[in-house]
């Protein structure tokens, strides 16, 4: 009978906890609380410095103090700066792909330990009043099942002193995908996109706003646009990766 139990909760710990990489399939460690074997967690890192003081964008090579990208110089964003906490490659990309598409939650609880790490690190966050996950178009969230902008953003005010804004801020239309367009079509793709049901709500406040991915800063720059003509007295964006 013990030797049963054993063997059942033997099998329940291997269900749990693979033996494998959920990546790459690679032996984990024994007894590891991750998901992922020890090269994999490696590329989950945060962004390494030095990078763009204005969208996180990393710089390859050595330099001194603060820079703004070719990127931002311009450009001018209606966020304040873009906080991301690891870059969009290798394990990371095939983490955040997967937890999307795939809904693999615990692949997401690993990406979510890094963006709370970089939020707690590179936000003074006794100044923010709320956290807005950029909104899905309703349609696309019921397809998908999930927002995953909203599932980091919920993860993030169990951890911070923050309150969430779930709601508010929408999607009004529906956009293509950004996959194939240059910044400049992206910024056109995502123009007047969101509203916010109640303006009143943000006017004054300082705003963190949460996406999974930032790459040309389109989408999330859009919400940030609509939450300035709100009165938002500042706007913060913070996702998982830069792309
Ligand atoms: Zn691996
Ligand atoms: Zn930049």
């Amino acid at each position: 009978m013990v030797g049963a139990i054993k063997n059942w909760a033997r099998i329940a710990l291997e269900i749990l906890y693979p033996a494998d990489c959920a990546v790459c399939k690679g032996a984990r460690e024994p007894g590891s609380r991750s998901m992922l074997c020890e090269k994999c967690r490696k590329e989950l890192r945060p962004l390494p410095g030095p990078f763009c003081e204005r969208c996180s964008l990393p710089f390859d090579g050595a330099i001194g103090g603060n820079f703004k990208c070719s990127h931002c110089a311009d450009k001018a964003f209606a966020f304040d700066r873009a906080v991301c906490a690891c870059r969009l490659t290798g394990a990371a990309r095939e983490c955040i792909h997967r937890f999307k598409y795939d809904r693999a939650v615990w692949l997401g609880a690993e990406l979510a330990e890094l963006l709370i790490a970089a939020a707690q690190e590179r936000i003074a966050w006794k100044k923010v009043d709320c956290v807005v996950p950029v909104p899905l178009f309703p349609a696309r969230e019921r397809e998908r099942h999930f927002n995953q902008a909203e599932w980091f953003a919920r993860r993030l005010v169990r951890a911070l002193p923050a309150t969430l804004s779930v709601g508010n801020l929408r999607r009004s239309r529906d956009t293509a995908t950004q996959a194939f367009l240059n910044a400049a079509e992206r910024m056109e793709n995502v123009r007047g996109a969101f509203t916010a049901r109640r303006p009143a709500e943000f006017m004054k406040r300082r705003v963190v706003v949460v996406d999974d991915v930032f790459t040309t800063g389109a989408t999330t720059n859009e919400c940030a646009r609509m939450l300035r003509t709100a009165g938002a007295e500042s706007v913060t964006v913070l996702t998982v990766s830069r792309g």
